[in-house]
């Protein structure tokens, strides 16, 4: 009897240990655009709403400097609980006049991936001198191209070989520019509108750069490193009440995902999606998918989750997000989340 209670002992003790260990091996990535009144909803918050924002991450997070989150999570160090990483993508004008102050207020780390070839271009852009100036203030930047073109955009008769090249040369001399301004490069790359496919994110991992993408999804030491997920936190997204769910989530640990390329080459009809779960904090039957906002049937085959996704027609970015509720910790959900990316019937892809 004594032996059956130190095996049981012994056994919760794993559990909780390792349940305990996942939420230290684990952080959430803000992504942000334009903070202003005067631009795009889709893509702003309003100052106010970002100050709401950061005084939350105050009072219920630990906000981080992105190279340290990437580098503990890739060194299996732990990271505090809830943690959070803030970014911004293009480098607007607006973040210095209005996200800066506040962030400086909160003394709050945080990254722009910037297009070295717009900034002091045109107006609505940082310049040089701003750019400068923020990196004295906790401010890093990364690469998120030259220019913010569509990556996965072919020239007419291009091989796949040769858009692979164009593309790569396109992220590395962005990451030139920014090394001789900075005085570092980080080989952090954004992709633009979020947009990768399998042989950009495997070339780019060969490379040595860490990708990002704008999928959502926390990260942890078993997260893709060649296409992390982040939370976007503008328009629909910036409401705080939801925000919050997104801020406690923690990375579902899967494998396997049927289909892995994330580019459709034409619309697809209704198919099977499939993943294996990893993660013993949760229950698979609990797992949910959704595709814009609709729950998705599901089956469950021992460890492999078959979702079965509708057609994907109208061309641009879509999203399958699955969660589950954690077993351990209480109103903490995992998160996954594929993407998928179609071109128009005449390969334009739509911003
Ligand atoms: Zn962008």
């Amino acid at each position: 009897m004594k032996k059956f209670w130190n095996i049981f002992s012994f056994t919760i003790t794993c559990v909780l240990l390792s349940i305990n260990t996942w939420a230290k091996d684990n952080a959430v990535i803000l992504l942000y655009h334009h903070v202003s009144n005067s631009t795009p909803n889709v893509t702003s918050v309003s100052p106010d709403t970002f100050r709401e924002h950061m005084q939350y991450l105050a009072e219920h997070h630990k906000v981080l400097p992105l190279k340290q989150v990437i580098e503990a999570l890739q060194n299996k160090q732990p990271l505090p609980d809830k943690t959070v990483v803030i970014t911004f993508d293009d480098g607007y004008g607006n973040i210095y006049d209005n996200a800066h102050p506040i962030l400086k207020e909160f003394d709050y780390p945080y990254t722009i991936f910037v297009n070295p070839s717009l900034i002091g271009s045109v107006d609505y852009q940082l310049n040089w001198q701003q750019v400068k100036l923020m990196a004295t203030e906790k401010a890093s930047f990364a690469n998120h191209g030259k220019q913010h073109n569509h990556l996965l955009s072919k020239n007419a008769n291009e091989s796949k070989q040769n858009w692979l090249s164009r593309t790569m040369q396109d992220i590395e001399d962005a990451e030139k520019t920014l090394e001789q301004k900075m005085g570092y490069s980080l080989k952090y790359f954004a992709y633009p509108y979020g947009e990768f496919n399998k042989q950009l994110k495997l070339q780019l991992s060969a490379e040595g750069y860490i990708g990002f993408a704008q999928h959502s999804g926390a990260i942890a030491s078993y997260s893709d490193f060649s296409a992390l997920p982040r939370f976007p936190a503008a328009g629909i997204y910036s409401n705080i009440e939801t925000l919050k769910v997104k801020l406690d989530s923690m990375a579902m640990l899967v494998t396997d995902v049927i289909p892995d390329d994330p580019e459709l080459e034409s619309s697809v009809q209704e198919q099977i999606f499939t993943f294996n779960i990893k993660s013993v904090d949760l229950l698979p039957q609990k797992i949910n998918c959704f595709q814009n906002g609709t729950l998705l049937n599901k089956s469950i085959k021992q460890n492999t989750i078959l979702v079965n996704i509708q057609p994907i027609i109208k061309p641009g970015r879509h999203r399958v997000n699955c969660t589950a509720p954690s077993t351990g910790k209480k109103d903490r959900y995992y998160w996954f989340s594929q993407p998928f990316f179609m071109p128009t019937a005449q390969g334009k892809w739509l911003d």
